[in-house]
């Protein structure tokens, strides 16, 4: 463990530029409380960066029928754009593209809604759903190489970008098991790095061209054999070659929770900004942010600034949460949770920085 109170003389904005919370975005009932947890608990831990999974909670006007039948109004989004630009919080909407397409046996808004954009229509939705199972069925993907299928996710990604008044926009794009399938007449017999970073490449420049920036979970770039990280938090279907074919400016969202994995390093000396993005273990996270400061304060200029900085991630749903914030709903552990990583890392990087 490194001493950080060493580095004390540094501000929190020097130490870690991003302080960082990462949830779904609240639905419209809970709404409320939601811009309350932001001004009374994110705001004062100095929280600067909040990414809002709205994926298809928001009442599309270009594609109405992608929303879900409780999703949030423009007038609704506005109130969280105020409360954000009152604490000078960086408001950064998310939508899932690629992978995640369904959850366990549901097929979700955009392949309920564009069925021909499935990369693997072949695969029966079950009934009940387990994993492992014989087909390998994670989540659902898109086709990348499908001709029509940019039209409608461009169409509500620039839709949600526009009523989030945001500059950077979160892909997601973690965990993409179904990709460059035998079956799919496009993607066969293709590299699937190539599939995967044509991809990104096509979001960061249609997004580039109204100066807007990118960012995605890292697990498709880390090789998961080598490293012994696995299927999850790195790719085991060839993917990890990718990180030498995606532009430089899109910034990496790199998620370990079990343990303090250096892989920030290795995106950053491949020339990417990086984001060490813990979930429940207050131990590992706080670890994380100390090697965050260290390798920041050891690096070349070059490489220190790519060390962005942290961003505490939440699986629950909003309502969920603040639920298990104010007690109200016990965790299922109540050592490693969601909310008791956050409340740690937050006060030990509040402890060790002055202003
Ligand atoms: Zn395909």
């Amino acid at each position: 463990m490194v001493n950080i109170s060493l580095f004390a003389q540094d501000s929190i904005d020097g130490l870690l530029p991003v302080r960082g919370f990462c949830i779904a975005a609240p639905r419209p009932d809970n709404l409320e409380p939601f811009i309350q947890f932001i001004d009374n608990e994110l705001a004062p831990r100095k929280v600067n960066t909040l990414v809002l999974r709205v994926d298809w909670n928001y009442q599309y006007k270009s594609y109405p029928q992608l929303q879900d039948s409780i999703a949030l109004s423009k007038a609704e989004v506005k109130q969280i754009v105020e409360t954000c630009r009152k604490h000078n919080i960086e408001l950064i909407p998310h939508i899932n593209l690629l992978g995640h397409q369904s959850w366990h046996s549901t097929t979700l808004n955009l392949l309920r809604e564009f069925p021909e954009f499935n990369e693997t229509p072949h695969i029966e939705m079950p009934e009940e759903y387990k994993w492992p199972n014989e087909d390998g069925l994670y989540c659902l993907s898109y086709c990348p190489l499908h001709p029509e299928v940019h039209d409608v996710v461009f169409a509500a990604m620039d839709e949600i970008m526009d009523v989030f008044e945001a500059k950077i926009f979160h892909a997601g794009m973690d965990e993409v098991f179904y990709i460059g399938d035998d079956k799919c007449p496009r993607c066969r017999g293709k590299d699937k790095a190539e599939l995967f970073a044509g991809e990104v490449r096509l979001i960061r420049d249609h997004l580039a061209q109204n100066d807007r920036e990118l960012w995605i979970w890292g697990d498709r770039l880390i090789d998961g054999a080598t490293t012994g990280m696995g299927m999850w938090e790195a790719s085991m279907n060839n993917t990890y070659r990718a990180i030498d074919m995606i532009p430089k400016d899109v910034v990496i969202c790199d998620w370990h929770y079990e343990r303090p994995d250096p892989t920030a390093v290795y995106f950053a000396m491949k020339g990417f900004r990086v984001i060490t993005c813990p979930y429940r273990n207050p131990d590992v996270a706080v670890e994380q942010m100390n090697n965050m400061i260290t390798w920041r304060r050891n690096s070349t200029a070059q490489i220190s600034e790519r060390f962005m900085g942290m961003m505490q991630t939440v699986w629950s749903d909003a309502e969920q949460y603040l639920d298990q914030f104010y007690g109200k709903r016990p965790p299922r552990n109540q050592d490693e949770n969601s909310v008791a990583c956050f409340k740690k890392l937050f006060e030990a990087m509040n402890k060790e920085t002055i202003e």
